[in-house]
């Protein structure tokens, strides 16, 4: 019998339901049991593909080439499984296969309404990606704040399920904010009035996250228990944490995974997540302290990066350092006059994947500031793109070289529309999306970084390099360590001669996890590491170490 944990948040947008989701999520796996988990984004865009990252986060990219909300990536990276297109689905997508359905006159003639016809529909796709995937236990989590307009559709899919699988194979867990006045007295009426309002769609929670800047008294406990009708044992605490890596530990702490088990009426072996502590020791007393400046679009460490940020800790972690990032807006380095001013506190250069033409030039001063300098550079997607534009211009001799996506009207198009792209004009969920394999060359720093002759990586890009500019490119310096098993499509480029520069046609950020780092993020980290020794050990050292380390 599937178990099924529904996940709802309440009070404020932004809570965090996502990392309890997953954290749970890692209590469960860790005992043995078959997890998977679902996001529900309650918004009518069908998927998050045409979103703006910078106001809703990155979209994250799964091995079947869903563009999906950021939280699948955190699952991901929790449970450490891969998940699919079923993972994540939208109020939209919900209305256009009901409409569709309708169209086609699947309903014989009835009214089509919201309760059955989409509650079903909800309903339907939790239960098949529990059968899909032989789950005992299915974490649904709702996006979204109790309260908004979109919500009672799902809350009532739920409330439904809870009584066609029976009360005792469903848990209700809500996460909620509790406010701290500034003289640190800690306030639950907003999560009372969260509670009420699922409490008027049928919804009782069982289990309570309080997420709270300080920790929760006793009789503060009990008083919420008792108002909110949840066991007081059921009442957790979501304190405030710079290191969410952390966070299943502080639930398992207060024994979430025992708690959720017993209420579900599963057996429960002893917990023992010793890899995870070990890696979250590791994060926690770094070595060595490194410093990456992340060149972009958007200045912020927004959530438009998350993955990215992600994969550059993994890689931290496997070298034993701390990761700072330095944002930088791409935008301001086209006038700035003094390059080596901004980069000086930085051991390596990372140009992030992105769209459309502006801020680029100024993603191309820093690969050069990055190539010329001998500094780490590590370009995603558009950051490989640029690594090429940036070659063939200064080192190829290609003057204008660009990607047709910035101008069309270059000389140079040494980045190019796909073939097959050409044709489309919709721009939801028509890119080269998903997992593709690649073949490795040997004696490259791609090759030397995998230790394998063909990887799979996921994609999300229209353009790529012009083969028309390969030999040329080539000839000049450049290696193409990575293509497409026809050799059509080169999907990894690196500087010959220099330490580490290499792009990547593909993301690999997305397949990075805290338990496995990805083996790119791992070898940029390391030589960015190696710049940070060479600098500190000054510069006559430089030959003798750089030989040891360049291809
Ligand atoms: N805009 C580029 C393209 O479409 C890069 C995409 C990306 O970085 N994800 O090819």
């Amino acid at each position: 019998m599937t178990k099924y944990i529904f996940v709802t948040g309440g009070v404020i947008s932004g809570i965090g339901k996502g990392i309890t989701t997953a954290s749970l999520g890692r209590l469960l796996i860790n005992r043995g049991f078959k997890v998977i988990v679902v996001k529900i984004d309650p918004y009518l865009n069908v998927d998050a593909g045409v979103m703006n990252p910078f106001q809703h986060g990155e979209v994250f990219v799964t091995h079947d080439g869903a563009e999906t909300d950021l939280d699948i990536g955190n699952y991901e990276r929790f449970l450490g499984i891969d998940l699919n297109q079923y993972s994540n689905f939208t109020t939209g997508s919900v209305y256009s296969e009901v409409i569709a359905k309708e169209r086609r006159g699947d309903y014989l003639g009835q009214t089509v309404q919201l309760i059955p016809h989409i509650t079903d529909e909800i309903k339907r796709r939790i239960y098949q990606i529990g059968k899909d995937n032989e789950a005992e236990i299915v974490i649904t989590e709702i996006g979204g704040t109790i309260g908004d307009f979109e919500m009672p559709p799902f809350v009532e899919a739920i409330r439904q399920m809870a009584v066609e699988v029976g009360r005792q194979n469903t848990m209700f867990l809500h996460v909620s904010l509790i406010y701290t006045l500034p003289n640190s007295e800690s306030k639950s009426k907003p999560t009372q009035h969260s509670i009420r309002k699922l409490q008027e769609l049928g919804v009782q929670p069982d289990l309570l996250l309080c997420r709270t800047s300080q920790s929760l008294e006793e009789a503060f406990r009990q008083k919420i228990a008792l108002l909110c009708g949840i066991s007081e044992e059921y009442i957790f605490e979501g304190l405030d944490t710079k290191c969410i890596d952390e966070i299943p530990l502080n639930f398992e702490r207060q024994g979430m995974g025992h708690l959720v088990l017993k209420r579900l009426g599963l057996e429960t072996s002893p917990p023992m997540d010793v890899e995870w502590a070990a890696m979250v020791e590791k994060l926690k007393n770094p070595k060595h302290n490194t410093r990456v400046a992340v060149v972009g679009k958007y200045t912020t460490g927004s959530d438009a990066y998350i993955s990215v940020q992600e994969a550059l800790k993994h890689g931290g972690i496997a070298n034993e350092t701390a990761v700072d990032i330095e944002w930088i807006d791409s935008e301001s380095l086209t006038e700035h006059p003094d390059l080596d001013n901004v980069f000086k506190d930085v051991d390596g250069i990372l140009v992030p994947g992105g769209f459309g033409y502006r801020g680029i030039e100024g993603m191309l001063v820093a690969a050069r500031h990055a190539r010329e300098n001998r500094i780490p550079y590590f370009g995603l997607c558009l950051g490989m793109q640029c690594l090429v534009i940036e070659f063939a211009r200064n080192a190829a001799n290609l003057k204008g070289a660009n990607s047709t996506e910035v101008d069309s009207e270059t000389p140079h198009p040494v980045i190019d529309l796909m073939l097959e792209q050409r044709a489309i004009a919709d721009l939801g969920a028509t890119m080269r999306l998903g997992i593709y394999p690649c073949v490795l060359k040997e004696k490259t720093k791609s090759y030397a970084a995998y230790q394998q002759p063909i990887i799979v990586e996921r994609h999300r890009h229209r353009y790529e390099l012009n083969n028309t500019y390969r030999s040329q490119l080539e000839a000049s310096g450049l290696c193409f360590s990575g293509l497409s098993p026809d050799e059509s499509l080169v999907e990894i480029a690196e500087v010959t001669d220099h330490p580490w520069m290499v792009g990547s046609q593909f993301h690999p950020e997305f397949q990075s996890k805290p338990l496995a780092p990805h083996p790119l993020f791992r070898e940029f980290i390391a030589a960015v590491l190696r710049h940070q020794q060479q600098r500190e050990e000054g510069p006559e050292k430089d030959a003798v170490s750089l030989t040891s380390v360049t291809f």
